[in-house]
């Protein structure tokens, strides 16, 4: 009976190996460049593609009427958290929910709040981004849900977000790692370090590299289109990374980008170019536990402009995740806010939790080896 019980178990942990190896996507080698003059002259010729570029036909569409491809919009909004995932039936009218998501955008990008398809807001949509939303589960945050918010902060208002529950590391000493499929050269892997440098200077935590994927905290990797979390990559362009929140650890990028390793990508010809480490500082940003932020000139900014590097931390960045650990006892700035705040778990304002599908993901797959253990 009990040796029956044990092949049972067996087969149950061996199916679960199997599924979970379904799953499991191949993983790619992305296109690096060491500079901007080793970019291919082919590459230069084929204009990027801009996925989102296509919404430029929708520029000057009018609320009650009907558009072909506006569900496509929507779809990007809802995505990105401004329409709710509740909503199933999206149309191509131009309806109350598209408006309300205009001007939530509008005011979280710091734009006239029209609620129009106007070309400030058409040029801000189309630019490429973080592939985490601004706001989940209709929580709202950056700009517009700190209307109703008494600024505690004297001269300027922080922008800064957390994630729901203001979730973040219970321990100083991270180790990253990343994917060995991707075979990543050291010059690619020294961005990232330089990228968790910046943040290690303003806060009592540290990072370091270890071969050992499966022990480490954060795990780094370049995956194209959908690669099995259920937030694709798209090509060129549009989405470029997303991270998870404290304390998963995963860091994605997407491996269609043309991403360029080290000089100034700003002269590059490639209008499709983009600064791996800029992206790097971002997204460990939301490792670490930060949401997006309203100020442009901040790293947690969603959308970055091609050909442009963005790499320093921010008054509001440094802010924010101060506020979460403390500051670096050798950091000569300032910090605003006091360790004790951090453990309330209030003042968080309601920034999404990202990627809550894995959550429920692990959820039941803890429930499955639970029930096998009993
Ligand atoms: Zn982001
Ligand atoms: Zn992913």
């Amino acid at each position: 009976m009990a040796k029956a019980r044990q092949y049972h178990h067996l087969f149950m942990i061996s199916t679960i190996l199997l599924l979970l190896s379904l799953n499991s996507v191949p993983l790619v080698s992305a296109h690096f460049f060491p500079n901007i003059t080793s970019i291919p002259e082919d590459l230069l010729k084929n204009a990027s593609t801009n996925p989102w570029g296509y919404f430029r036909q929708l520029g000057g569409c009018q609320a009650g009427k009907q558009y072909d491809g506006l569900a496509k919009l929507k779809h990007y909004f809802q995505y990105f958290g401004y329409i709710p995932n509740s909503l199933s039936n999206i149309t191509d009218d131009f309806d109350d929910y598209l408006e309300s998501a205009l001007r939530t955008y509008q005011q979280n990008f710091n734009l006239n709040v029209t609620g129009q398809l106007d070309n400030q807001t058409m040029n801000h949509i189309v630019r490429p981004r973080c592939g985490n939303p601004d706001i989940v589960n209709g929580s709202t945050s950056m700009n517009s849900g700190k209307t109703n918010t008494s600024s505690s902060h004297f001269h300027t208002v922080s922008h800064y977000t957390f994630f729901t529950g203001m979730p973040r590391w219970r321990k100083q000493a991270l180790t990253y790692s990343f994917l060995p499929e991707n075979q990543l050269t050291d010059e690619v892997k020294t961005v990232f370090s330089r990228a968790f440098d910046r943040w290690s200077t303003v806060i009592p935590l540290t990072f370091t590299k270890t071969d050992s994927i499966n022990a480490a905290d954060i795990r780094i990797g370049f995956f194209t289109g959908d690669h099995g979390d259920g937030e694709p990559f798209d090509g060129v362009l549009g989405t470029l990374a997303h991270a998870f929140s404290p304390p998963s650890g995963r860091l994605h990028l997407d491996g269609d980008e043309n991403w360029v390793v080290a000089g100034d990508v700003r002269t590059s010809s490639l209008t499709s170019a983009v600064d791996l480490e800029s992206v790097a500082v971002h997204e460990i940003g939301h490792l670490l536990g930060l949401g997006h932020s309203s100020v442009e000139e901040s790293i947690m900014y969603p959308s970055i402009t091609s050909r442009i590097k963005k790499v320093e931390l921010a008054s509001d960045d440094i802010e924010g995740i101060q506020t979460l650990y403390g500051s670096n006892p050798n950091y000569n700035g300032s910090s605003t806010e006091s360790v004790q705040e951090r453990d309330t778990g209030s003042g968080s304002s309601g920034a999404h939790s990202v990627h809550s599908r894995w959550g429920l993901t692990g959820l039941i797959m803890a429930f499955g080896v639970a029930l096998l253990l009993l």
